[in-house]
């Protein structure tokens, strides 16, 4: 019977993993008993300030009250990307990736309509109220909207650090985690290989039935115990480092951008987000193609061109491999988070999965031995479909790029380093849309809309002439005028970002 789970790691992964297993077993007659341990002498990555709207579920789930999670993590509104200088990397290139749905999808082949009757409007300001919201520095909702509800869709952006500490404090206080300072050693072994106990400095042997292994990019358990091996993208998707800073506002009441800035650089692109109380702002490279002091002028050029500042502090370096695990869980120990695989930052994927490996490890929570195998089974089936997802859905936003200025944004669009299903969508896409039915599981880590605004945003055009559903034109006016009538209702009713956000910290949301 599975009753002891011990979780190591305490950085996101490992909290949002205690928080979701725990919020959702602690009323079960015979209660889990959760232990996080995690290492005084590593810490956690410290990045990872992106979120999808995902996490506003994911927060809901674990009980927090959205007004606290504001206050305690120096949280922001996201409303989804702007993508700067990807397409042909002219001073106009600029493109959104909002996080709501076009108006009337589904409904009408939006596509199909757009090319025909407004081809020279950008497809995501057309179709979407979104992109206007973002750019008039609009907050997605109003004071009067209760927590975790949304007038426009949205997820955050974060302080990871002050992030993991929230969690922390609310699954120890609320949830009855139970944590454990303390460093792993080793693992003690059954006889049939599963992990018996994890053997630390200072506590001993500490049992469980299952091992959660959240250490981040060393993967402990699942990669340097049992030796899974990485599955490496970087022949797909070639960044493998990046510099991190923050950045100060000019003064205090300096607007909050309520989406991420993407900035193409010429071998990576440069991630900024808006807190608070200051700017994340990362320049993601390929190490392969410059050198990190190149890629550091290029971040202090964008710090020095979007804020007028030269005198930020040294960069954090950070390295990554892409990649993720041959298998997510094998025997009584399963990966979650970096552990398990991370590709690149662009479009904040690694907490998605993050929040929906945890949900599907809470919801299918192995009663007996005999069952978690089969759960092992269904688990690596799902999450190898969504990691070659998301590497596909990220090749989309190079390969399609006009940009032939460096050798990477060349290769980057080279057909043979595309993976083959991504090739064969992309065929397929010539002659229509990006569809449901393209991505028909349940829960896929990015909806089929997602990929409507890269592929347009991008510039791809689709040939429509074999099928042209002259009959959807009028319905489709009607949304494209729908969208545009609720931006300016939006924009007379949602207040200004950081005003709204000060509101919360003072006066909190209605919950729900
Ligand atoms: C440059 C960069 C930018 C990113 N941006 C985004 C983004 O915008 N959005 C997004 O969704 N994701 C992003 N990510 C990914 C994101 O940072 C991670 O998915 C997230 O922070 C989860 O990390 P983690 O908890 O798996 O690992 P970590 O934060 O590294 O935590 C590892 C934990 O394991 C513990 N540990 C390690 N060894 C031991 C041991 N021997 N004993 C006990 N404990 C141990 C450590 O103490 C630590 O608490 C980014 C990643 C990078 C590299």
């Amino acid at each position: 019977m599975l009753r002891r789970i011990v979780i190591v790691g305490g950085g996101s992964a490992g909290w949002l993993t205690a928080g979701l297993i725990a919020a959702e077993h602690r009323a079960a007659p015979a209660a889990l008993h959760i232990t996080l341990i995690e290492s005084p002498d590593v810490a956690p990555i410290g990045v990872g300030e992106g979120t999808w709207p995902s996490m506003r579920d994911t927060l809901r789930r674990i009980g927090v009250a959205e007004s606290d999670f504001f206050r305690a993590c120096d949280a922001a509104f996201k409303q989804g990307s702007r993508f700067n200088g990807w397409v042909d990397g002219s001073a106009d290139d600029s493109y959104f990736h909002p996080f709501s749905l076009p108006q009337g999808y589904g409904e009408v082949d939006l596509p199909a309509q757009w090319q025909a009757q407004h081809p020279q409007r950008a497809f995501a300001d057309l179709v979407s109220y979104q992109p206007l919201l973002c750019v008039q520095g609009r907050a997605p909702k109003q004071v009067v909207t209760p927590e975790y509800a949304a007038v426009a869709n949205y997820g955050y952006h974060l302080d990871a650090g002050k992030f993991g500490l929230f969690l922390r404090q609310h699954c120890q206080e609320k949830l009855g985690v139970h944590y454990v300072a303390d460093h792993v050693l080793s693992v003690v072994s059954h006889d049939n290989g599963d992990i018996a106990a994890l053997r630390t400095q200072q506590h001993g042997d500490i049992e469980a039935e299952l091992f959660i292994d959240c250490t981040g990019m060393q993967s402990l358990l699942l990669g340097q115990h049992y030796g899974v091996p990485l599955v490496p993208q970087q022949h797909v998707l070639y960044n493998d480092a990046a510099l991190a800073v923050q950045v100060p506002y000019p003064a205090d009441d300096y607007p909050i951008a309520s989406h991420t800035c993407s900035t193409a650089q010429s071998a990576g692109w440069i991630w900024d987000i808006g807190l608070p109380t200051r700017r994340g702002v990362g320049h993601v490279y390929a190490s392969r193609y410059i050198s990190d002091d190149q890629a550091e002028a290029e971040l202090r050029a964008y710090i020095a061109r979007t804020s007028g500042q030269t005198d930020i502090a040294t960069p954090r370096k950070l390295r990554f491999n892409p990649g993720y695990r041959e298998k997510f869980w094998h025997r009584n120990c399963v990966a979650i988070g970096l552990s398990a695989g991370f590709i690149e930052p662009l479009e904040a994927s690694a907490l998605a999965i993050v929040e929906m490996s945890a949900a599907m490890v809470s919801e299918e929570l192995p009663a007996t031995r005999a069952a978690m195998d089969i759960v092992a089974k269904r688990f690596n089936e799902a999450f190898t479909y969504r990691w070659e997802r998301v590497i596909d859905f990220l090749k989309l936003h190079y390969v399609l790029s006009q940009r032939r200025d460096t050798a990477y944004w060349r290769d980057n669009t080279d057909p043979a380093k595309v993976p083959e299903r991504l090739q064969e969508l992309l065929t397929l896409w010539q002659h229509r849309a990006p569809s449901r039915s393209d991505f028909y599981r349940i829960e896929e880590v990015f909806p089929s809309a997602s990929y409507q605004y890269i592929l347009y945003g991008m510039g791809f055009r689709s040939d429509f002439s074999r099928a042209p559903k002259p009959q959807e034109a009028a319905m489709a006016d009607g949304y494209f005028h729908e969208a545009a009538s609720l931006a300016r209702k939006m924009l007379g009713a949602l207040p200004d970002n950081r005003a709204l956000i000060h509101h919360i910290k003072r006066h909190g949301l209605q919950k729900i």
